[in-house]
């Protein structure tokens, strides 16, 4: 007989971990025990040699899907005299985990029985085990078991009570245990005046959808709006009734052999897809998808996810069909989530609704992903992740909260070694994104049981995010700077303290100095920083109606480059625009009347690609910048020129010149995809010069690639292959580049700066 005691450290809590190490133990005839410690899961095994050399082997398989093993450690100990392995309560270890674990996607066991017509739970939509199911979604309070959960009012039947207690069962302590006999159900509720259909409700959605209804789905953190994918007219109708021009919709595929056959799928998109997290995953969409233009009006970029719940299974094995699933909400408010909501805020954009008797204590939308040149990168981190521990290299001293920015607003919450991020709250720009905020707060509060009184927010005032701190009393409010935040999530991220070279390129953070920056060379420790270098400043005429009417951004950068009378005549999106908008731009740029300076090195991309697309409007946040980036012609390997200078403090990266190189491309009918590939290579030269220089200046300290910007894959993977160094460039994955990552470095910037005090 030997002894082991492994440590296992990844994601191995509120995942049905422990009974599953107690089943295999009991099957492989292991003596012993296992419990949670702070960072994961130790197993004490006793068995011989051979047998603990198996079990440790069957540990670190694919059985369960949900956990991560990030680190598996062994040490011998001594043997001791047992008759049994045991699941030892986390009080007893003296532990306290987290309360409340993050919702998983449906496992494959549980898949199984409700599509397995000898199954009690055959085509049961509310199936769920230890591995997979509702946790952070239905929970009321702490501590998370089936009395504080949305299930409460829900009494099992002896079955189902049989399966809770029994500890060698898949279903031991599953809280929201259910099935047909005692659980919740399902029912249809028609809004476009027709009669209730008599037919299973499932099977009544299908139908509507096969015939190109709009049907609301109830899901795990919200409501969506589905339609046939396939169906141009159907999908066609949900863009007009949600107000949404050409944003790309996403779409559920029942399968991954689905998947491929709508979007080119490599071997680490297929594990973002298959992640017991099920983010949406952008991809390229195949030129024989079979998909209508409606799903992605202009660019090839779009949401693929495999279904999350069984409801979800269930749907698509009736309708066999992809379908585009997209949030129920109007424009950009949060998610629908309430059923009596859900009817009223529905009625004329979905035909019927398809929901049932489970509340959703508290709403959370679909998290997203895409693998950025090479790396798996979460976008949005929402559902799934939340409230999910991320791990801090050096503890903070006291809890901190921190408010986010402004659009894609996500919050965290900083204590001991271990941060938690909010769910995705959305743009912060009207008063239901603000009480949503305020709610998601306080729930993350009461389930972490602590009410931080350090606040940290964005400097901008004018922030929502700003202002509610600010509606805090008794608090200590630390103002921590945009691009400060960006770099620090991102050394978060990587378990480092600095000092680092950061690198943020965004659209837009407001700057100690007042103005917009956004394309920022920062000498970053936590506790401070050095603004090294920025780009030269764009004037934004009518602030940010500039933002959609990006021709504006486009014309500043002509009447720079070209001091004032740029060849406006030669250009075609000019074309586009009346003469007399364009003069009193002019006007408004040239006496400086509401046209602010930005230097975000997103509106370069928007200015840029406004004039190489001849595209004057953008109807939502990057679009002309996302589709600038797809255009790009990858055997282009010249730049155009640009300057460094270095008479200024902090130095300013001058595109003036490859703005006018650019120009005189388009009037020589140079393709788009050419100027694309040309201006991308510029910010990317630009960029690695910056970096040698300051290397040379500062000792070679990582580089720390971080904001919205380096979502754009040629521009990431640029940079990392001109910086020589390239064990030193540091990059996002599971941290958001863009805003929605911020409050992270928010939060670790705040308790950085107070030291020791407060
Ligand atoms: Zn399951
Ligand atoms: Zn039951
Ligand atoms: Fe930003």
């Amino acid at each position: 007989m030997a002894g082991h005691r492994i440590e296992i450290r990844g994601t191995v809590q509120g995942v049905g971990f422990r009974p599953w190490v107690y089943r295999l133990a009991r099957r492989m005839g292991v003596v012993g025990r296992v419990r949670n410690d702070p960072r994961g899961v130790t197993i004490e095994a006793f068995g011989s040699q051979a047998i603990l050399g198996l079990f440790v082997k069957e540990l670190q398989g694919d059985a369960l899907h949900a956990a991560q093993i990030v680190e598996l450690r062994e040490t011998t100990i001594p043997d001791e005299e047992l008759d049994a392995f045991l699941i030892e309560s986390s009080a007893a270890s003296g532990h306290r985990a987290l309360s409340i674990p993050p919702d998983l996607a449906t496992c494959e066991d549980c898949t199984r029985e409700v599509l397995d017509r000898h199954d009690r739970r055959f085509g049961y939509a509310f199936t769920n085990c230890t591995a997979c199911g509702p946790r952070f979604t239905i929970a009321t309070g702490i501590p998370y078991d089936r009395a504080a959960t949305t299930m409460s009012g829900f009494a099992m039947c002896a079955a189902c009570q049989a399966e809770y207690d029994d500890v060698g069962d898949r279903r031991f302590h599953a809280q929201p245990n259910a099935c047909p006999e005692c659980g919740p159900a399902l029912s249809l509720d028609r809004l476009d005046g027709q009669a209730p259909s008599k037919v299973n409700p499932l099977a009544g959605a299908a139908e509507l959808l096969s015939r190109g209804a709009v049907v609301a789905v109830k899901g795990l953190g919200g409501f969506h709006l589905a339609c046939d994918a396939r169906d141009g007219a159907a999908v066609r109708r949900l863009r007009e009734r949600k107000h949404r021009d050409e944003k790309p919709f996403a779409v559920m595929v029942a399968s991954l052999d689905a998947a491929q056959a709508l979007a080119k799928i490599s071997a680490d998109e297929e594990a973002l897809l298959r992640a017991a997290e099920r983010p949406v995953v952008l991809l390229r969409g195949r030129q024989d998808a079979g998909l209508p233009v409606e799903v992605s009006p202009e660019t090839k970029l779009f949401g693929l996810f495999l279904p999350y719940t069984p409801l979800h299974h269930l749907l698509l094995d009736a309708v066999k069909r992809p379908l585009v699933m997209t949030s129920a909400n109007v424009s950009d408010e949060p998610i629908c989530y309430e059923n009596d909501e859900a009817r009223q805020r529905l009625e004329g954009i979905a035909d019927a609704i398809l929901l049932h008797d489970r509340e959703i204590a508290m709403r959370c939308d679909d998290s997203v992903g895409r693998v950025i040149a090479g790396v798996p990168t979460i976008m949005r981190r929402s559902r799934g992740f939340v409230p999910k521990p991320f791990y801090l290299a050096r503890p903070v001293a006291r809890p901190v909260l921190a408010c986010g920015a402004h659009l894609k607003n996500t919050f965290c919450i900083a204590m001991g070694d271990t941060a938690y991020f909010g769910p995705h709250i959305g743009d912060l720009e009207t008063v239901a994104a603000f009480d949503f905020l305020e709610e998601a707060v306080e729930r993350l509060q009461t389930i972490l049981e602590v009410r931080p009184d350090v606040i940290a927010h964005d400097l901008h005032p004018g922030y929502l995010s700003t202002r509610y701190a600010k509606t805090r009393d008794d608090v200590t409010l630390v103002g921590v700077q945009h691009h400060h935040a960006h770099v620090a999530s991102l050394m978060a991220e990587h378990g480092i303290q600095g000092p680092v070279l950061g690198v943020a390129y965004d659209g837009t953070g407001f700057g100690e100095d007042e103005t917009s920056w956004g394309g920022e060379f920062l000498h970053c420790s936590l506790e401070r920083y050095e603004r090294m270098a920025t780009f030269r400043p764009i004037r934004l005429a009518g602030g940010d109606l500039a933002m959609r009417e990006v021709w504006r951004i486009g014309y500043a950068l002509l009447h720079d480059a070209y001091d004032g009378a740029p060849p406006i005549d030669s250009l075609s999106l000019l074309g586009e625009v009346s003469s007399k908008s364009i003069e009193l731009v002019k006007n408004m740029i040239e006496r400086e009347l509401n046209a602010p300076q930005a230097r975000g090195v997103g509106r370069y991309f928007d200015g840029f690609g406004a004039l190489a697309l001849g595209r004057a409007r953008s109807t939502y946040e990057g679009q002309v910048a996302i589709a600038w980036d797809q255009i790009a012609n990858e055997s282009v390997s010249d730049s155009y020129p640009f300057e460094i200078d270095r008479a200024r403090i902090p130095w300013e990266v001058d595109l003036r010149p490859a703005v006018r190189a650019a120009v005189h491309d388009l009037g020589a009918a140079v393709p788009a995809g050419d100027v694309s590939a040309r201006f991308h290579n510029a910010v990317v030269e630009a960029t690695a010069e910056l970096v040698e220089a300051l290397w040379a200046d500062q000792g070679d300290l990582p580089v720390a690639l971080t904001g919205g910007v380096f979502q754009n894959a040629w521009l990431a993977a640029g940079i990392e292959k001109q910086i020589i160094n390239k064990n030193r460039v540091l990059r996002h994955s599971e941290v958001p580049p863009n805003d929605g990552g911020i409050a992270l470095g928010q939060a670790l910037i705040a308790d950085a700066v107070l030291g020791d005090k407060g």
